[in-house]
């Protein structure tokens, strides 16, 4: 564990502090410092657990182990566990640990137990360290996020602070695949919170997310005419020809200046070489800022099916729209740079990013209770045999999320 800066700080303000200047603010909280370092080996001895567990979205035995797990180690920290059907039903529970305190504040910390791997995958990828990067199958994503969480928990009851009114963490068992399962769920927690706390892995280096673009899926059918490509190929309607057509033309409905993005994915039809193929699929991920933006691309996808250039082709097309944008909020900066102060006390600083891809967070900030993102352990490699998350970002890390939850929970409504 390389923490020189935290002593530095300590020696550098220290002084400051006793003189009463604004440095005061600064000053590193020791307790919540050595609490936190304390957990460092159990934590790297769960990781290796939970990520010596095949848990892809839908594997219920794998989420089930999972859920074990995370009870146990969960109820050991003082939290009352339990679990919450997914609604609609979908494989795998979600799992909410609750501590309760004796303060005002209401913070949802949200990570989740599914991954993008199948069974086997662990058995294959052989999870592995490379120095303090521990690599494996969800070892970033997210396994490192319920990590941080279950390290918190410990901190707080080490400290002995409890000036929170609740703190929930809810492990979701289906965000993988847009959290059908937990979509409910994670917005009526949202609403009874002063502040969403995403802890998908951080952005190296010390960066937190603070808008996310929402994504949705494009989707068109064509529909023709089946006949025999030798015998009478004039007699068929080629759904596959009109679908190329409108795939070359899907890449000018992207807008940079708003940054919305489309890009094809998938493009099917046809399964015989004699027949004129009756029928094509194509679908396009669209990613945008705003709602307005999906609004324009759906439209401007209606206004191209109603118009096939192969007569005898019918074309549908819609957009099914998945996780909601997180624009860049002020509440959200507000609650940046409140943790961004509370990060100072470690001599660090923390940046406020944008990124493209989505998460739980954005159904959390839809409820508009101010949501941070990426609020977990630094890692990389994300849905790749490289996804790994980053132990030595463990302490300065946890040191933030448990300041932010105990500077939260005494006052919700602080600067
Ligand atoms: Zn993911």
């Amino acid at each position: 564990m390389k923490m020189p800066i935290a002593g530095c700080v300590i020696a550098l303000f220290g002084g400051l502090a006793a003189s009463g200047t604004p440095a005061d603010d600064a000053a590193v909280n020791p307790a919540v410092l050595a609490a936190v370092k304390a957990c460092d080996t159990d934590a790297r001895h769960l990781l290796e657990r939970l990520v010596a567990i095949d848990s892809g979205t839908g594997d219920r035995e794998g989420l089930a182990a999972e859920a074990a797990v995370y009870t146990k180690v969960l109820q050991a920290a003082g939290a009352q566990v339990r679990r919450e059907a997914p609604t609609p039903p979908s494989v795998g529970d979600n799992l909410v640990a609750t501590l309760h305190g004796t303060g005002k504040g209401r913070i949802l910390l949200i990570a989740h137990m599914d991954t993008v791997f199948s069974r086997g995958d662990v058995a294959k990828l052989k999870p592995h360290w490379d120095g303090d990067r521990y690599i494996g199958p969800g070892a970033g994503d997210d396994k490192s996020g319920g990590v941080i969480a279950v390290c918190a928990f410990k901190a707080l009851r080490a400290t002995g602070f409890r000036d929170f009114a609740r703190i929930d963490l809810l492990l979701n068992a289906s965000e993988e695949t847009g959290s059908l399962g937990s979509r409910d769920l994670i917005q009526r927690m949202a609403r009874d919170s002063d502040l969403v706390l995403n802890l998908e892995r951080g952005v190296p280096t010390d960066k937190a997310v603070v808008s996310r673009k929402g994504s949705s899926v494009l989707i068109f059918e064509f529909t023709g005419r089946a006949a025999h490509s030798g015998l009478e190929p004039e007699k068929g309607r080629n759904a596959v020809l009109e679908a190329a057509r409108v795939a070359l033309m899907l890449g000018g409905l992207a807008n940079p200046d708003q940054k919305t993005t489309v890009t094809v994915d998938i493009l099917s039809g046809g399964d015989k070489t004699n027949v004129v193929p009756a029928h094509a699929i194509l679908k396009a991920d669209v990613r945008a800022l705003t709602a307005a933006e999906f609004d324009r691309v759906e439209q401007a996808a209606a206004q191209i099916a109603a118009k096939p250039a192969i007569e005898g082709v019918t074309i549908t097309s819609r957009l099914d729209r998945d996780f909601p944008p997180w624009p860049r909020s002020p509440s959200a900066d507000a609650m940046l740079a409140r943790a961004n102060r509370l990060y100072a006390e470690l001599g660090r600083s923390l940046t406020g990013i944008e990124v493209g891809s989505s998460s739980d967070a954005s159904l959390a900030a839809a409820t508009g209770t101010p949501t941070l993102d990426g609020f977990g352990m630094e890692g990389a490699g994300a849905h790749t045999p490289d996804d790994s998350v980053d132990l030595a970002t463990l302490t300065p890390r946890a040191y933030l999320l448990v300041r932010m939850l105990m500077e939260v929970g005494r006052e919700p409504g602080g600067m």
